[in-house]
């Protein structure tokens, strides 16, 4: 399965990194749960849900009295499936097209590399085949070429791409798209935007600015903001998903190139940490490679 092979360079890193911790050695003491939290620090998982973790596996120690490193394994998958279920907001059943919104207006951000371009290709993509009408926005005006990828994917795909060219008032892209979209009774209108995170007050105000813009066709529009991280680039990603938030209302997330890194773990980190659903995870190039992040299925196959 994609998943599975998608994770397979975080799963090969941390376990070969927790087996070596257990060598030798019959109980998880002390010793090994100060290992165990320098894995985790090292996988990306983020400090603060490193140490829950940890906190857990030490009350488990504290309730059971003795538990043996052969139980680490089972045990340490029980804890992660079990904080992450505990995030409510993270359960996520694929919501875009079960809205009765129409058409759902889904905005996309993320800083340049991320996978932004690519991820809305591959969501049009998806939700075409699943037999919705979708409409694209090339608002990513500022990037060179962003534009001529999104063109690109609508061709692929053959949906409509509505673009000025670059260097234009992405704020008019966004009215025309979700205006295009209302006309020809679509299901879907995914806005792309240029996320220029270094001059912050300028990203702020031209987020708000598309929003207000596209309020004017669709009062409660966007439904959705979602926010793209690079999973591959571990703590940056967490810095990223800090610093979107705080420029505007971030309702979704996904995380990508997950394949080809051992940093996984971010997954987890994020998950728990911002009360934000992580709803879709990249896991290679193919279309079918961005999947609706299951926590379970996550775990499971981290653990297998
Ligand atoms: P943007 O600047 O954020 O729009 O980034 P792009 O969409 O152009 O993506 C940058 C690169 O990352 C492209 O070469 C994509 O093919 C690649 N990419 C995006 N998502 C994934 C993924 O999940 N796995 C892998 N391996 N590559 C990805």
């Amino acid at each position: 399965e994609s998943l599975d092979k998608g994770l397979e360079k975080t799963k090969e890193g941390f376990f070969s990194k927790l087996s070596r911790v257990v060598v030798g050695k019959s109980k998880v003491d002390e010793d090994v749960l100060d290992e165990l939290e320098e894995i985790l620090i090292s996988s990306d998982v983020g400090v603060e849900t490193t140490i829950k973790i940890i906190r857990r596996i030490e009350d488990r120690v504290a309730k059971d009295k003795f538990l043996t490193t052969n139980e680490l394994d089972g045990i340490l998958r029980e804890e992660i499936a079990e904080l992450l279920a505990e995030n409510k907001s993270s359960d996520v059943e694929n919501a875009f097209i079960k809205s009765d919104k129409k058409p759902f207006v889904l905005m996309v951000v993320g800083v340049n590399g991320v996978g932004k371009t690519t991820t809305i290709g591959k969501l049009a993509s998806q939700f075409h085949q699943a037999g919705n009408k979708v409409v694209l926005g090339a608002g990513d005006t500022f990037r060179a070429a962003a534009v001529d990828q999104l063109k690109l994917w609508g061709q692929r795909v053959g949906i409509p791409v509505i673009d000025h060219g670059m260097n234009t008032d992405p704020a008019s892209v966004a009215y025309d798209a979700v205006k295009q979209a209302v006309e020809q009774d679509a299901d879907i209108v995914i806005i792309d935007t240029a996320g220029r995170l270094h001059t912050k007050v300028n990203l702020m105000n031209e987020l708000s600015k598309i929003k207000r813009v596209m309020q004017k066709v669709i009062p409660d529009a966007p439904h959705e903001v979602l926010l793209v991280l690079d999973g591959s680039t571990g703590q940056n990603a967490f810095i990223q998903a800090q610093e979107f938030t705080k420029v505007t209302e971030v309702t979704a997330l996904a995380i990508t190139k997950l394949d080809g890194t051992a940093k996984g773990g971010v997954v987890i980190g994020i998950s728990d940490q911002f009360k934000i659903p992580v709803k879709y995870i990249g896991v290679g190039e193919k279309i079918e490679d961005l999947q609706v992040f299951n926590k379970k299925e996550f775990v499971d196959s981290l653990f297998k």
